[in-house]
């Protein structure tokens, strides 16, 4: 469904000129795309149907989650963290996924959740991670089919089935399981439209490198064009970077890849954590950068996991764990390399803290990557936005955060504030969320306080400018008090004394 038009006005947007980040704009939207950008008071083109007033707020393209998971979302309350290593995580979740087909129910309450909480930050469209084994089943690929249909007007829900466990049973093993066989199944599904996997699950790393092999070739023998590998997730500088075993593959099964598909999702391979890279050289960036050349890859960083899980064999070092996600602003600046950031999770084993939104991240990332320049904050809120429906396989991705004509409308509004620097730093709550020129959220805040507010106590001695001294110097005694007392009294009120 598309909106006939809608014409937001009053608001502020994204350019990097400040002199035009400083204006109000009106934006006109028909049939789902935008027709016209114009300064706020001059009439438009046009007189659309349904008008919004973003009161001077801040319009950015919509948020993405580029990779989360639908099914093990908000299951922390059933997973009892002692050690909160990544085995933990595996075994607890694993014993919290085996309800996952008793329950479909639970697995719809969670995952609406998910999707309501998303849309309502701003989100309208996300690649969501559906697990298929011997454990989960079907169940999670049901459900979450389910809520796509529920969600198609407010939100794209791009469905990756995903194998978190291992493809081999076991190391000894030579052939694949029974979990490449559901996943098989699972690739054939109407509505499936991206497959992936974590060949770092496998026993050995040959069974990994197979992994690998695999997935691409289900992909192909099933017409899928978007894989999407959690990959190369360690702190070990002995270990292999299997990401040239993707690159391999790409090349071998997809050589046609290199070109982009004129349709809506085009062809892509998605890399999540790939925190490994986090140790490389220079020299070594530059190699993985020159090898992966035209190919269609695209990093995923998922700082609020990566950070909690990796380096924990430093914590007893100086400086504790190291920064174990990819550094998003350093990459575009050095390399030209465009990563996406991502949730993942939110209240697991894996992922116990952080909330949906997107744009947390940014906030975050600015600590983390000590990025808070004009530059930075536009790097980090394309890595939410336009790069992540990028690492999604989008095809249609504007190039700009400030809308043209020409590009979907697929906004947030972020009311209360008016720059992309106050969007990064300190994003507001109160949001409004459009998808094809439709308004399909609405977030406000309801407050109470009890502070009241009144006006600041007026100071005995009024502070006069030097030239009224001097042209009246009857005023000499009160200037020669106010000399003395003005200094001791800021004293005062700094250390927070109020004087009346
Ligand atoms: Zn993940």
């Amino acid at each position: 469904m598309v909106a006939d038009s809608l014409l937001i006005t009053n608001v502020h947007l994204a350019y990097s000129d400040r002199t035009l980040e400083d204006k109000l704009w009106s934006v006109e939207c028909h049939e789902g795309k935008v027709t016209n950008v114009f300064p706020y008071g001059e009439r438009g083109r046009s007189s659309p149907k349904n008008e919004l007033d973003a009161r001077g707020g801040f319009l950015l393209p919509s948020l993405c989650h580029s990779h989360i998971h639908l099914d093990k979302c908000f299951i922390l309350d059933r997973c009892n963290l002692i050690a909160g290593d990544f085995r933990e995580a595996m075994n607890v979740t694993a014993v919290a996924k085996a309800g996952f087909s008793l329950d479909k129910e639970d697995l719809l309450r969670r995952g609406r959740k998910l999707v309501r909480e998303s849309v309502d930050c701003g989100v309208t469209s996300m690649r969501a991670h559906v697990e298929v084994d011997i454990q989960a089943g079907f169940s999670a690929l049901d459900v979450a089919l389910h809520l796509k249909e529920e969600a198609q007007l407010a939100c794209f829900l791009q469905i990756a089935v995903f194998a978190q466990e291992p493809l081999f049973s076991s190391a000894e093993d030579t052939e694949p399981g029974p979990n490449l066989q559901l996943l098989a199944a699972a690739a054939q599904r109407d509505g499936v439209e991206a497959i992936g996997s974590a060949p770092y699950v496998e026993p050995t790393i040959e069974q990994a490198i197979k992994n690998i092999a695999l997935i691409f070739e289900l992909a192909s023998h099933n017409s899928i064009t978007l894989i999407d590998f959690h990959l190369d997730y360690n702190l070990d500088p002995n270990s292999e970077p299997l990401i040239y075993e993707v690159i391999k593959q790409a090349r071998l099964v997809c050589p046609s890849w290199k070109s982009e598909d004129s349709g809506l999702f085009g062809r892509r391979i998605t890399i999540g954590h790939a925190t490994r890279l986090q140790l490389f050289k220079p020299q070594e960036w530059q190699h993985l950068c020159d090898a992966i050349g035209d190919l269609p890859i695209t990093f995923v960083g998922l700082p609020n996991s990566d950070m909690y899980m990796q380096g924990r064999a430093q914590a007893n070092e100086p400086l504790g764990a190291p920064r174990s996600t990819l550094r998003v602003p350093y990459l575009a600046d050095r390399y030209g390399l465009h990563v996406a950031m991502s949730v993942n999770n939110v209240e697991n084993a894996f992922t116990p803290q952080g909330s949906v939104d997107p744009l947390a991240l940014c906030t975050f990332g600015a600590a983390v990557f000590q990025a808070a320049t004009k530059a930075d904050t536009e790097i980090l809120t394309k890595s939410v936005t336009l790069v992540s429906k990028i690492a999604m396989g989008q095809t249609n991705v504007p190039l700009h955060l400030s809308p043209q004509p020409g590009d979907t409308a697929d906004f947030v509004i972020l009311h209360g504030i008016h720059t992309l620097r106050q969007a990064v730093l300190n994003p507001s709550y109160d949001r409004t969320t459009i998808r094809n020129g439709i308004v399909v959220a609405c977030r406000r805040t309801r407050r109470w306080t009890v502070i009241k507010e009144f006006p600041l106590p007026q100071t005995s001695v009024t502070p006069i400018s030097w030239w009224w001294y001097m042209l009246f110097p009857i005023y000499w005694p009160a200037c020669l008090i106010n000399w003395f007392v003005g200094p001791h009294r800021r004293q005062l009120t700094r250390e927070g004394v109020m004087i009346s």
